[in-house]
């Protein structure tokens, strides 16, 4: 069973909030009868068969603290009863807690990140679980075995630095074919920032980043996957800078083809 768990939260966004209003919004679009409930792979997704509705954390009254905590402690929950959760923010502060409620369960870890920023600030705005560090907390405490990133067109020196020194697969965007093949192992976690997308795709997100992904190149490299994946998040969807919830309609298509995926393969 995959649980969908809503984590409205944009307590760690640096630039624009927002992302918090993003869960709601997504699933109700997941929903939408405009669509049918099969993935392009022929899984249909049923609620209470083979997905369920978490619903939104109450995470409003909590400091960054608690809700990190409780964060962690609902995936954990989760894995515990062997369901596999996609989580959909929130900003994307919120993997590094999803991440070390994974660790417990799959220590060995593989992450396949899409995003047009790296997300490895040692610290931003003297906040170290910014949204833009969650993939330096979560290295540095090797959390995972291995982080790849597709889509990044946003490279500085200091974050040069942090992929070297992490030893993270980088595809960026200016290398990027749509025929990509990746050399992933698994267990495999995937992290979707919804700015990988170009804005014309996408101008849902706070970061408004030209030169992106297409949505078919993600679906594409979803689907060519030959491992197992546990787990995923999609984050950083802005409903106030959407026109007409067409980045709500993008990211509740990618939810659709990443529970299909997961779906189609034997239970852990
Ligand atoms: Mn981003
Ligand atoms: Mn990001």
């Amino acid at each position: 069973m995959i649980s969908v768990i809503g984590i409205p939260t944009d307590k760690n966004s640096s630039y624009l909030k927002g992302s918090s209003l993003a869960p709601k919004i997504i699933l109700k679009e997941f929903q939408s009868d405009a669509r049918n409930t099969f993935a392009e792979n022929g899984v249909e997704l049923t609620l209470g068969e083979n997905w369920k509705d978490m619903g939104s954390l109450s995470l409003k009254e909590l400091n960054p603290e608690q809700e990190f905590a409780y964060i962690r402690s609902t995936i954990e929950d989760q894995l515990k009863n062997k369901n596999y959760c996609i989580s959909l923010g929130g900003d994307h502060s919120i993997t590094y807690p999803i991440i070390k409620g994974y660790n417990k369960f799959f220590p060995n870890i593989n992450i396949l990140h899409f995003d047009a920023h790296p997300d490895l600030y040692h610290d931003f705005d003297n906040n170290f679980f910014s949204h833009a560090s969650p993939f330096a907390r979560i290295m540095e405490q090797k959390l995972a075995n291995s982080l790849t990133q597709v889509g990044i067109r946003t490279l500085n020196d200091h974050q040069n630095f942090q992929v070297e020194k992490f030893n993270v697969t980088v595809v960026e965007m200016r290398d990027f074919r749509p025929d990509l093949h990746l050399k992933l192992d698994s267990p495999l976690y995937v992290s979707i920032d919804i700015d990988a997308l170009d804005p014309a795709f996408a101008p849902g997100v706070s970061h408004l980043e030209p030169g992106g992904l297409a949505t078919r190149d993600i679906i594409n490299i979803i689907s060519k996957l030959d491992v197992d994946i546990i787990g995923a998040d999609i984050v950083e969807y802005n409903p106030k800078m959407d026109i007409n919830n067409m980045t709500a309609i993008t990211a509740a298509k990618l939810l659709k083809e990443l529970m299909g995926k997961i779906c189609n393969k034997k239970p852990y």
